[in-house]
């Protein structure tokens, strides 16, 4: 103990004023005003994925660190140097917190033999984890939606994701998304594009950064979305997935873009778009903004049909998406903002302590009639003046105030005060008459 001096220093200040703690860098409380946007959101989106029949996974927000090592892919930038990992200090086990969660929507499908009995839609929405420079868009604790189609080989499926995500932008009202899609086919097509890949990148092997001639060997698909701004002509140039597809794999995509326009939503094939990754196979697709600067890549996803026998399963074709909600309400805060600040129907005003025995069954009964309603609180500092309450009411947002004075509760009554249009119109009401005042209070004069 004496030679730990952060040991020491510890025991020190837990004598004297307690040091402030505050988050971990890059992980953000959600407060309110703010976290009734992202209730508002999660309305939107459970509104939505049962108009498409998809329905809720919970999964852990810890798993072996073996799942994501094989699931997400040893040759990641998530799993090279983005996963908080630790040892589980009572048994050793190696864990993660989840950065992603196809893996473990897997995992718990194979777990569960959820595919028994035919192909499942599942969506989750839930804190992901992984340790980035923090910046604008990008966190160390941030959230996703995701759906996953589990069991389904088709492309009508991949075109369905799509356009799911397609709508739910739309009730976001948002704008100006674009949909870009390429196509990685099957292992075979792809073997052979590495090789002539690999080919042309050793030609060039001059233009190609440190992370370039590290994954030439281990994943050279992955250098065709590089960001470096001096290797991009000649990534450009590069020798395209695409013509490499055979018959089968060309007339899924097509598919996928016909029912895509079909449907009104335009899209655009970008060669360059990947995932480096042999569990891949076919669509893969990114939903992106150019308004949210360097951080506008919405959502991303495609078909995996290979990572069930990856992790073990029986092979189950599959296709999904991961979507990062910081970045979609961040869009929504600067197109739209048709959200609302919450508020209270009524702020009921209460100048007499003795009076709460009988105003809280009153208030009890309001909130049964699905009635929104504040109750003044102050009962250990003094309520304070009416004058006050009525501050409080106003700074509440509330449109009407529930005034439980002693003259009014003498005859069992209670003020209803308009505070906002009516401009201060009032009406005395028995309180027993009170819950028939649910719709009109409810009305948000
Ligand atoms: P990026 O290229 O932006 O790093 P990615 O390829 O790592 O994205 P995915 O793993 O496909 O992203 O995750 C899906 C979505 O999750 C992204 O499109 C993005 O909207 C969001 N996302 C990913 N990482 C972060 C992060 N650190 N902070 C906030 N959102 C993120
Ligand atoms: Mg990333």
């Amino acid at each position: 103990m004496q030679d730990n001096p952060s040991a020491a220093k510890a025991a020190r200040t837990a004598v004297s004023k307690p040091e402030k703690l505050s988050a971990v860098k890059g992980m953000n409380d959600i407060l309110p005003p703010d976290s009734a946007r992202w209730e508002w959101l999660e309305d939107k989106i459970r509104t939505r994925m049962a108009t498409f029949a998809y329905r809720n996974i919970r999964t852990p927000i810890v798993e072996p660190t073996a799942l994501f090592v094989r699931g997400t892919g040893e040759t990641t930038d998530i799993v090279e140097k983005e996963m908080y990992s630790f040892d589980d200090r009572l048994n050793g086990e190696a864990l993660t917190l989840r950065p992603e969660n196809t893996p473990g929507v897997a995992r718990a499908a194979i777990e569960h033999n959820l595919t028994y009995d035919g192909g499942k839609r599942l969506y989750y929405m839930g804190p992901m984890f992984r340790h980035e420079r923090p910046q604008r868009g990008r966190y160390r604790q941030f959230h996703q939606l995701g759906a996953e189609a589990l069991g389904f080989a088709g492309p009508e499926v991949d075109a369905e994701l799509m356009l799911l995500v397609h709508q739910l932008f739309a009730d976001l009202s948002l704008r100006n998304v674009r949909v870009e899609l390429n196509s990685l086919g099957v292992p075979a097509e792809r073997q052979a594009h590495r090789a002539a890949l690999i080919e042309y990148f050793q030609q060039h092997a001059g233009l190609l950064d440190a992370d370039a001639q590290r994954r030439l060997q281990t994943n050279p698909l992955r250098i065709l979305d590089t960001k470096n701004p001096a290797m991009q002509e000649m990534v450009q140039d590069a020798p395209q997935l695409l013509s490499y597809l055979g018959e089968t794999s060309l007339k899924h995509f097509e598919t996928v873009q016909q029912l895509l326009t079909a449907c009104g939503v335009s899209w655009r094939v970008n060669p360059r778009l990947v995932r480096g990754l042999d569990y891949y196979s076919h669509t893969v697709f990114e939903f992106i903004t150019d308004e949210l600067g360097a951080q506008g890549t919405l959502c991303g996803g495609g078909r995996y049909d290979g990572l069930f026998e990856l992790l073990g399963g029986k092979p189950t074709p599959a296709v999904g998406w991961g979507m990062g909600l910081e970045r979609v309400l961040e869009l929504v805060r600067t197109q739209s903002d048709d959200f609302v600040q919450p508020r209270p129907d009524a702020y009921a005003i209460v100048p007499d302590a003795s009076a709460l025995p009988q105003v809280l069954p009153v208030l009890q009964a309001l909130r049964a009639a699905g009635v929104q309603v504040q109750m003044h609180a102050g009962m250990a500092e003094g309520l304070g003046s009416m004058k006050s309450q009525f501050k409080k009411a106003d700074a509440s947002g509330a449109p009407f105030a529930l005034v439980f004075g002693p003259d009014e509760l003498a005859e069992n009554h209670v003020t209803v005060k308009a505070l906002r249009d009516g401009q201060g119109a009032q009406q005395r009401q028995p309180l027993a008459a009170l819950a028939d005042w649910a719709p009109t209070l409810q009305s948000r004069a």
